[in-house]
């Protein structure tokens, strides 16, 4: 069995780096004796239907119109996850899943994917920095997620969606103390870093997540993971 990854528009969705995180995300499934393939798709393309895990990354504010007038015309995603894919969103991306966000200097409200129950306005700052979150896993245990902010939207959940993330430093949602939602197939943060690359633990619960089971805890790699967690530790809280 092949895992597929599926890269959305990076030519719209592609200019923080998070395109990191689908590699993240096939090492760890690599390294683990699991065939991965990932599969980068552009606008005008069309996705697979039988991904495991989709990919949405950070872009510009037209970007994002162009990426759910796309999206929702081919309509594969949405057919995806009703196949129980799941659809990790960062920044722009988590934003488009949502009902509505805005764009430009004049704010003017766009249509979302709807796919969480969320709603993204321009904030009072830009949030730009590094982030510091203590998320709860679902076995109840905590571990912090570190990355780095950079939007203008603030983003205010509903009541179907619940928080990835309890904000330590930074911005997060909306300043309000939350950060990322996850509702659903759909998991979506603001941080950068690759996130998945600073924070393994999140690329393996959404493996976990797409395969349906759990996987067994690397140690491959983790001397150097552990060294680049307690730099980025020690410097968001310098
Ligand atoms: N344009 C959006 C904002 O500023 C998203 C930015 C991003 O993806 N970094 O809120």
């Amino acid at each position: 069995m092949t895992v597929k990854i599926v890269l959305v528009y990076q030519s719209l969705l592609g200019i923080y780096g998070d395109q990191g995180n689908s590699k993240v995300l096939a090492r760890r499934l690599q390294w683990r004796g699991i065939d991965a393939d990932v599969v980068m798709v552009e606008p005008g393309e069309t996705l697979p239907r039988d991904g495991s895990i989709y990919l949405l990354g950070g872009g510009e504010d037209n970007a994002q119109t162009t990426a759910v007038r796309e999206l929702r015309r081919g309509g594969e995603l949405f057919d995806a996850l009703g196949e129980g894919a799941i659809l990790f969103a960062v920044c722009a991306g988590y934003q488009i899943c949502g009902h509505t966000f805005t764009i430009g200097e004049n704010d003017e409200v766009r249509e979302g994917l709807g796919l969480l129950d969320v709603e993204t306005r321009r904030g009072p700052v830009r949030a730009v920095g590094e982030i510091l979150t203590t998320w709860t896993k679902p076995d109840g245990t905590t571990s912090q997620i570190t990355g780095f902010e950079n939007h203008g939207g603030y983003t205010t959940l509903g009541s179907q969606a619940s928080p990835l993330a309890r904000v330590e430093i930074g911005v997060g949602n909306d300043g309000g103390g939350t950060e990322g939602a996850v509702q659903g197939n759909v998991v979506a943060t603001y941080p950068h870093g690759p996130v998945l690359a600073r924070n393994p633990e999140l690329a393996d619960y959404l493996l976990q997540r797409a395969l349906g089971r759990t996987l067994e805890p690397l140690s491959r790699g983790a001397d150097e993971i552990a060294g680049l967690r307690r730099e980025r530790l020690a410097f968001v809280r310098r």
